[in-house]
């Protein structure tokens, strides 16, 4: 089991309560539960974000790109990824919790730094509520090791 500095702590409670509270209004509206991300920048803030599907599959946004554009929307570009939670709905415990896909990789990349941290949550919804039975933690820069960089021209 992964240990986690008080940062990490913050972010992962916070993504449970938010994980609740998305997923009973989806419920109540008739909706089905979705992979959320949570980022925090380096200031300390919190940014949500939810897969947004559409019925173009190419016009999908992953939840990771959803919170790091509204930390963007928030804090300029200036501001760095801190730290990612990737909330992914499981029928029953996986041996592999999902990870943020190539593109996000990368977009992560960008937008943080080679230390930050990708916390991926597997939860499961049961009758009396939502339940978080596995927690991973990963390094960008493990998931990542060698970035795409444009060449710059003089
Ligand atoms: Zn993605």
């Amino acid at each position: 089991m992964a240990t986690f500095a008080k940062d990490e702590e913050r972010i992962i409670s916070h993504a449970k309560e938010a994980v609740v509270k998305y997923n009973k209004l989806r419920k109540a509206k008739g909706g089905i539960d979705t992979l959320y991300a949570f980022v925090m920048s380096d200031s300390g803030k919190i940014y949500d974000g939810a897969c947004l599907e559409t019925n173009l599959s190419h016009s999908n946004i992953c939840a990771e790109r959803h919170a790091i554009a509204n930390m963007i929307l928030q804090e300029t570009y200036k501001a760095k990824v801190k730290i990612v939670v990737v909330a992914d709905p499981v029928p029953k415990i996986q041996e592999h919790s999902t990870p943020p896909c190539g593109t996000c990789r990368h977009i992560i990349r960008e937008f943080g730094k080679p230390d930050t941290t990708i916390i991926l949550m597997q939860y499961i919804q049961q009758k009396t509520g939502w339940v978080f039975p596995k927690i991973e933690k990963h390094k960008i820069k493990e998931l990542y090791p060698r970035p795409y960089v444009p060449v710059k021209w003089d």
